[in-house]
C-alpha cells in the first residue's frame, strides 16, 4: 500500500507528503474517515490533493493511501433513473449507509454489482468485433435500450457470447486478440477528464425540439450544439433547464445540479417520476440520470460533477443516442474553480478567476457534439449542453459569461426586466442569438414530422415559409422597441396608424406567443406545429390589418379588437390546433367586416397568400 501523511489542510485543499511515485490525477483517500480525493499537482517531496468531501475535522499527519486509480466514471446499466452525486455515488445508497447528512467517506459504486440484468446477445462466436461495436442489449427502461458495446482500445474475435441474466461485473464476452484472452463486462469505467473517442463530427443541422416557442422558433438549438443561458437571480434559468430537461426531444437526458439549492433537484426527483415525455407517453425518469452535488456539498466535487456528467451523456451518445445534458450552474463551478485555485495561491486572471478558465470553460462545451460513433453497427449520435451561467448581479459582462459565449452556439440572454414583469420565459428576444438558426430552418420540416405524423403534410408544406414567418416576426419585434421608445415620449396615441398596428401586433406576440408559462398544464409544452399555426394566425392578423390601415381604416378601429384578447389566449387552449385554426377563420371574418366599408375581402387564411 502507497501510504503518507497529511502535512496542511487549507479548505478542500490538502498537502501530503511520502509517497514519491504520485501521479497527477489519481485518486487518493485522505484521513481517518478516508475521504476520497484527487491530485492536482504534484512536487519533488509532496502533492496537493482535492478533496471531493467536506474536510471538517481532517488534521496534518493523518495518512493518505494512494490508489493507483484516476477519477473515472461507471458506465453500464443502472445508470437511468439514477441519482448520482459528484463523485458518481448513488444518493439513496449513501441514505441508505449513514443518513442524509453523514456523508463522508462512503465508498459506493455508481453501479449496483447485486442488480441483475437481461443482456441478449446481437453477436455469435468467431465473429471479430472492434471497439464500439455493440455486442447486445439490456433493456435499462422502457425507452432506452442499453447497447452492450466494446469499450474503447479493445478488439479480438469472439470466443464466447452469453445470453441470459448477468450483474455488471460479470462477463458476458470473451475475446480472444494475439492469443490474448480479453473478458468483457457490461460495465466499463472511462477517465472523466477525457472526452470518450469517437468517429467523425457531424453537421449541427437538426433542431433539439423544446417545445418552449421562443426557443424552438426563434433561437432554437441543435441536437449536438452547445447553449449558454445567463441571468441574474429569479430570472428562471433553473426552470427553463427543467423545460428543457422535461420536454426536449433528446431520447437521454443528464442533469447536473451543480452548487444550487438542494430543493431544486428535489423538485425533478420528485417530478420526474410523475411526468410523461410528450414523444413516448412514458415516465420521464426512464430517459434521465440526475447529477446532484447541490451547494450544501463539497466545493470541489462541483468539478467532477460536471465531467462525470459529460462523460455520462458521451456514453449514451456512442449507443446511438441524442443525449441533452443540463448545467446549473456552471458559474457555481467556475467559483470552484476560482476557490481551489486561490488555496493553491496561483497567480489570479480577472476577478480572482484562474487563467485557465476560459480553456476549461472551452473543454467543457467542446465535448457537445453530433458524432458517426465508433463501431458497427454505424450509428450517429449526440450530447447537446445547455448550460446556466448565474453572473453576480446579473451583469453579463464578466468571465464565466464572457467565456460560455465565446464558446456556444445559443445565446439565451434571461432579462431581468421581463422576468420582475412575469414575462417568462425571460429571454429577451433582441440580445439572444442562434448561430444555428439558419442551418436549422431547412430540416425542421423533416425532424419534427416525426413526432407530428398526423401534420406531416401540412408541415412540408408550410415549411418553405417559415423562415420568413420567422423574421418578419423579429422585425416586428424589433421595430416596436424603437417604437415604444418613441411614443414615451409623444404619447402612443399620437403616433401614426400604422406604428400603432406594430405596437399591437408586437404586444400580441410577446402576451400570446413568446410568453409561455411552465406551469400551465396545456402550454407547457407547446408542439412544434401549434407554434408555427400560433405564429401564422397572429401574422396573417398583422398583414391583413395592415392592408387595412394602410386602405385608411383607423388603427383603434383595431387595436382594441375584442378578438386580439382571443389570439393571446389561444395557446392554452385544450382543443389545441382545431381551436387555432378555427380563431384564424374568424379573425379574417372579423376584419373582412371592417374592410367591407372600404371594399376589401379577404378570401384566403395564411400570410403567403396575401397580395
Ligand atoms: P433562477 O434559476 O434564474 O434563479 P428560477 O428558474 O428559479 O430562477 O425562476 C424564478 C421564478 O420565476 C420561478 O420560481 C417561477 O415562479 C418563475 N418562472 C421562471 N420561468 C418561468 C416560466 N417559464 N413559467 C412560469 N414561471 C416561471
Amino acid at each position: 500500500m502507497r501510504t503518507g501523511n497529511i502535512t496542511r489542510v487549507s479548505g478542500s485543499i490538502i498537502t501530503v507528503t511520502g509517497i514519491k511515485d504520485i501521479q497527477l490525477g489519481e485518486i487518493v483517500e485522505a484521513g481517518d474517515e478516508r475521504l476520497i480525493g484527487e491530485v492536482i499537482w504534484a512536487n519533488i517531496d509532496d502533492f496537493t490533493v482535492q478533496v471531493y468531501e467536506p474536510t471538517t475535522g481532517l488534521k496534518p499527519f493523518e495518512s493518505v493511501v494512494a490508489t493507483g486509480k484516476k477519477l473515472v466514471a461507471e458506465l453500464g446499466p443502472g445508470l437511468i433513473a439514477n441519482v448520482l452525486d459528484g463523485i458518481g455515488r448513488p444518493l439513496e445508497l449513501i441514505r441508505d449507509q449513514k443518513g442524509p447528512f453523514l456523508t463522508r467517506g462512503i465508498k459506493a459504486n455508481s453501479l449496483s454489482r447485486n442488480k441483475r440484468w437481461h443482456f441478449d446477445p446481437s453477436v455469435n462466436v468467431g465473429q471479430k468485433v472492434g471497439e464500439g461495436d455493440i455486442l447486445g442489449e439490456v433493456k435499462e427502461s422502457r425507452m432506452v435500450p442499453h447497447k452492450i458495446m466494446v469499450p474503447p482500445g479493445v478488439l479480438g474475435t469472439v470466443t464466447e457470447i452469453k445470453s441470459g441474466n448477468f450483474t455488471v461485473d460479470e462477463t458476458i464476452a470473451s475475446l480472444e486478440n494475439k492469443k490474448q484472452e480479453v473478458q468483457i463486462k457490461m460495465m466499463q469505467e472511462w477517465p472523466v477528464r477525457f472526452p470518450r473517442p469517437t468517429g467523425q463530427r457531424l453537421s449541427l443541422e437538426k433542431p433539439l425540439i423544446t417545445g418552449q416557442r421562443v426557443v424552438d422558433v426563434f433561437f432554437p438549438i441543435s441536437k449536438g450544439g452547445a447553449a449558454c443561458i445567463p441571468g441574474g437571480f429569479g430570472t428562471g434559468k433553473t426552470v427553463m433547464l427543467h423545460q428543457t430537461a422535461k420536454w426536449s426531444d433528446a431520447e437521454v437526458i443528464v442533469y447536473i445540479g451543480c452548487g444550487e439549492r438542494g430543493n431544486e433537484i428535489s423538485d425533478l426527483i420528485a417530478d420526474f417520476p410523475k411526468l410523461k415525455d410528450p414523444y413516448t407517453g412514458l415516465p420521464l425518469i426512464e430517459k434521465t440520470i440526475l447529477i446532484a452535488n447541490t451547494s450544501n456539498m463539497a466545493v470541489a466535487a462541483r468539478e467532477s460533477s460536471i465531467y462525470e456528467g459529460i462523460t455520462i451523456a458521451e456514453y449514451y451518445r456512442d449507443m446511438g443516442y441524442n443525449v441533452a445534458l443540463m448545467a446549473d450552474s456552471t458559474s457555481r463551478w467556475a467559483e470552484a474553480l476560482r476557490e481551489i485555485s486561490g488555496r493553491l495561491e496561483e497567480m489570479p486572471s480577472e476577478k480572482g478567476y484562474p487563467a485557465y478558465l476560459p480553456e476549461r470553460i472551452a473543454g467543457f462545451y467542446e465535448r457537445a457534439g453530433r458524432v458517426e460513433t465508433l463501431g458497427k453497427p454505424d450509428r450517429e449520435g449526440s450530447v447537446t449542453v445547455i448550460g446556466a451561467v448565474s453572473p453576480p448581479g446579473g451583469d453579463f459582462n464578466e468571465p464565466v459569461t464572457i467565456d460560455t459565449l465565446r464558446f456556444t452556439g445559443v445565446f439565451w440572454a434571461l432579462d431581468a426586466e421581463l422576468a420582475y414583469s412575469r414575462h417568462f420565459p425571460a429571454i429577451n428576444w433582441l440580445r439572444s442569438h442562434s448561430l444555428y438558426r439558419r442551418q436549422l430552418t431547412a430540416s425542421w420540416a423533416k425532424s419534427l414530422s416525426d413526432h407530428a405524423k398526423e401534420v406531416e403534410k401540412w408541415w412540408g408544406e408550410k415549411v418553405p415559409g417559415f423562415a420568413q414567418l420567422r423574421s418578419t416576426a423579429l422585425n416586428l419585434l424589433s421595430e416596436s422597441a424603437e417604437i415604444e421608445s418613441i411614443a414615451k415620449i409623444i404619447g402612443e396615441s399620437a403616433l401614426p396608424d400604422d406604428q400603432r398596428l406594430i405596437l399591437a401586433t408586437a404586444e400580441l406576440l410577446k402576451e400570446g406567443f413568446l410568453r409561455q408559462s411552465a406551469y400551465d398544464d396545456a402550454d407547457s409544452f407547446c408542439p412544434p406545429y401549434r407554434q408555427v399555426l400560433l405564429l401564422e394566425m397572429m401574422l396573417d392578423f398583422y398583414q391583413k390589418a395592415k392592408v387595412l390601415v394602410d386602405k385608411g381604416v383607423k388603427a383603434e378601429k383595431i387595436v382594441d379588437l375584442p378578438i386580439i384578447i382571443k389570439m393571446k389566449r389561444v395557446k392554452v387552449a385544450k382543443e389545441g390546433e382545431k381551436a387555432i385554426l378555427e380563431l384564424g377563420r374568424e379573425v379574417r371574418e372579423v376584419l373582412n367586416t371592417i374592410g367591407k366599408d372600404f371594399g376589401i375581402e379577404f378570401r384566403n387564411g395564411g400570410v403567403v397568400s396575401i397580395a
